[in-house]
């Protein structure tokens, strides 16, 4: 489904990701670890259009989107959610949700879908016409998921979804990235806590320094004694 080939993205003269490739394979879920710095960000935000690469490729179902703009891509079938969630503070919660079904023309289609995620998530509907700042990190987390949801991506990129959050709010991020996944939808999944993710990833790839310097399946890293030391802390 999604393939980056031998991509290279600058910011002025410092190269963050240098030759990097991978795959998400139709209804996978991969994650990509790393320390601070090591690129993670910068490839998602080349990968969904926000970023230009210096070369390489991304290709999305069978397609070059290398170099589109973020609304192409996202209507090609891409959505991300964002480091730090990035919630519009003075907008309501679903004002928010609308946000993320720009791309949407059908508007029958973000009515109905509106309606799915408030039955699904009390949350949203409790907090329905609160500002988005207003809300907790967790509470903030689940609207940055929907908001991905809205425009129905084939695949969505989580960047450190559990970074801040209570644990019992990691717990349930990660459940409603579990049922995501369930549905059918591809997922890369950008994370420091290395154990949470390769619980429930297939594969992984850990990146240092701006390239890939492992990958495997997640069942082998998270055994592997290198990677435990250098990369889990362990
Ligand atoms: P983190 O987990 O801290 O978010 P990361 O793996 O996502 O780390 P990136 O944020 O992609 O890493 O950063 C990769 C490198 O690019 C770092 O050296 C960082 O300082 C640099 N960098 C990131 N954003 C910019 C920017 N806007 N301008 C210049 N350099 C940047």
């Amino acid at each position: 489904m999604l393939a980056v080939e031998n991509l290279v993205v600058h910011y002025g003269e410092a190269e963050a990701v240098r030759d990097i490739s991978l795959e998400v394979g139709d209804g996978e879920l991969v994650c990509l670890l790393g320390p601070n710095g090591a690129g993670k960000t910068t490839l998602l935000n080349t990968i969904c259009g926000l970023l230009r690469p210096s070369s390489g490729m991304v290709n999305f179902s069978q397609e070059n989107i290398t170099g589109r703009h973020a609304a192409a891509i996202q209507r090609k079938g891409i959505s991300q959610v964002p480091e730090g969630r990035k919630i519009f503070p003075t907008l309501t919660v679903e004002d928010n949700l609308r946000v993320g079904a720009y791309t949407v023309k059908d508007k029958a289609r973000v009515g109905a879908d509106l309606k799915k995620y408030t039955e699904m998530f009390p949350v949203l509907a409790r907090r329905r016409n609160q500002k988005g700042g207003s809300l907790s990190g967790g509470e903030q987390q689940v609207v940055a998921i929907v908001r991905a949801l809205m425009s129905r991506p084939k695949l969505i990129l989580f960047d450190e979804p559990s970074l801040g959050l209570a644990p019992l709010f990691v717990k349930r991020v990660y459940e409603i990235i579990k049922d995501i996944h369930g549905e059918g939808t591809s997922i890369l999944l950008v994370e420091q806590n290395a154990r949470m993710a390769l619980g429930v990833a297939a594969r992984a790839y850990i990146m240092d320094a701006g390239e890939i310097v492992i990958s495997g399946r997640a069942e082998d890293l998270s055994t592997s004694e290198d990677v435990k030391k250098a990369y889990l802390g362990e």
